[in-house]
């Protein structure tokens, strides 16, 4: 496993006097990382996605580049499909600031990159990497993170800590409680970013006050915790995709953990179960954020009404349009999608007294026309913060 991800390769430009500063060298060897390194010529290096325990293809990746003062490398990758509409993104130098290198950079799979002569590293990937360090670095400086409880869901079979954070009511006794999960597939790290903006919103914004007395809050960030820190997709996972795992004898540690917990927790006050996914690069139902609707006669029309708030409540750059909704049975929402194992949305829209259960589609890069950053992303978390609280307010009369 770790052999298989340190894919080091040096490279000594024609000098044969050159010394290691000067080695082009490649890397995944850290977390999150996740490249297959196939050669190198001169300037141009070929890669492709490591597509380990993934059946079929998928896009995620991310390396570590250094020895590149000074040159213009050309990065060209062994798989179509691999970059969304406004390139790679990028961190020189450890900024860790990371930026989206622009629209129209790609040609035939590839782009080119001119690093000046201060430049020693850099990081590219498909889009803007999160692993449990940026939750960790995010819950370090969050404010007010005393009135929330970091706490574990139960081991990974790599040993790490699967996270469970609680939000307990400000009142002794919640009147209803909220599920929010992401990361079922472990490549889908933008939804992170709007999970941030949903909790910094929930302990904070002054317009939430009776959410917050009222209503507990249970977040798992990350189900598929070593696909995460591994770097690997997650999707379409062999032997079984987490997001398939709710039916039968669950097989990984996460949801086996969330089957046997949550009815317990939920006290049947759990009315809502949120699943924030990112979908693929490019197209309608890409680079849109939507609404995934459910089977379930009454649970799709509650999703409905989320969805209209999502709309309302869309104060930022980054807006839900509800003309985007995915009614169940179109597109690629139909059982035949399911027919390798239930997803958690629609196991959480099975439980006791649960008034929605949803999957929330958040893109990569692009939505609808406007350029996905961490910012916009975190607004897009109030947006749902905000329509959680519409929800309790107007529907469920809190
Ligand atoms: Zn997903």
């Amino acid at each position: 496993m770790i052999i298989r991800r340190v894919l080091l390769i040096v490279f000594c430009f024609s000098n044969l006097f050159t010394k290691g500063q000067n080695d082009i060298q490649i890397s995944s060897d850290f977390p999150g990382g996740n490249i297959v390194f196939n050669k190198i010529s001169v300037d141009t290096v070929w890669l492709k996605p490591d597509l380990s325990f993934t059946k079929g293809d998928w896009f995620y990746w991310y390396f570590k580049i250094s020895g590149i003062s000074g040159k213009n490398i050309i990065f060209k990758f062994d798989q179509n499909n691999v970059f969304a509409k406004y390139g790679p993104a990028y961190s020189i130098n450890n900024d860790f600031t990371w930026k989206w290198y622009g629209e129209n950079r790609i040609a035939n799979n590839s782009f080119s990159f001119s690093f000046s002569e201060q430049d020693t590293i850099a990081f590219f990937s498909v889009a803007f990497p999160y692993t449990e360090k940026n939750l960790n670095d995010f819950l370090g400086n969050l404010k007010n993170k005393k009135l929330l409880k970091s706490d574990t869901l139960c081991f990974s079979p790599e040993n790490r800590v699967i996270e469970k954070i609680i939000i307990p009511s400000l009142n002794a006794e919640p009147k209803h409680k909220v599920l929010i999960t992401a990361r079922h597939h472990a490549c889908e790290m933008m939804a992170n970013y709007v999970l941030e903006g949903i909790i910094e919103s929930i302990l904070n914004d002054v317009n939430l006050t009776s959410l917050r007395n009222q209503v507990e809050f249970m977040i798992i960030p990350f189900i598929d915790k070593d696909g995460v820190e591994n770097g690997e997709q997650g999707k379409n996972r062999i032997p079984r995709d987490h997001n398939r795992d709710y039916d039968g004898k669950s097989i990984h540690n996460s949801t086996a953990a969330i089957r046997k917990l949550i009815p317990d927790w939920s006290e049947n006050k759990l009315k809502i179960a949120l699943d924030i996914h990112c979908p693929t690069l490019n197209g309608r139902y890409n680079e849109n954020i939507y609404n995934v609707g459910q089977s379930t006669y009454e649970i799709g029309k509650n999703q409905i009404i989320f969805s209209k708030f999502l709309e309302k409540n869309s104060i930022g750059e980054l807006k839900l349009f509800h003309e985007n909704y995915l009614p169940f049975g179109e597109n690629w929402n139909t059982d035949k999608n399911y027919s390798q194992g239930m997803s958690f949305s629609r196991w959480a829209s099975s439980l006791e007294g649960i008034s929605i259960a949803t999957t929330i589609e958040f893109p990569y890069s692009n939505v609808s026309g406007i350029m996905v950053t961490k910012d916009n992303s975190r607004v897009f978390g109030k947006t749902i913060a905000y329509s959680i609280n519409d929800y309790f307010v107007e529907i469920l009369k809190q």
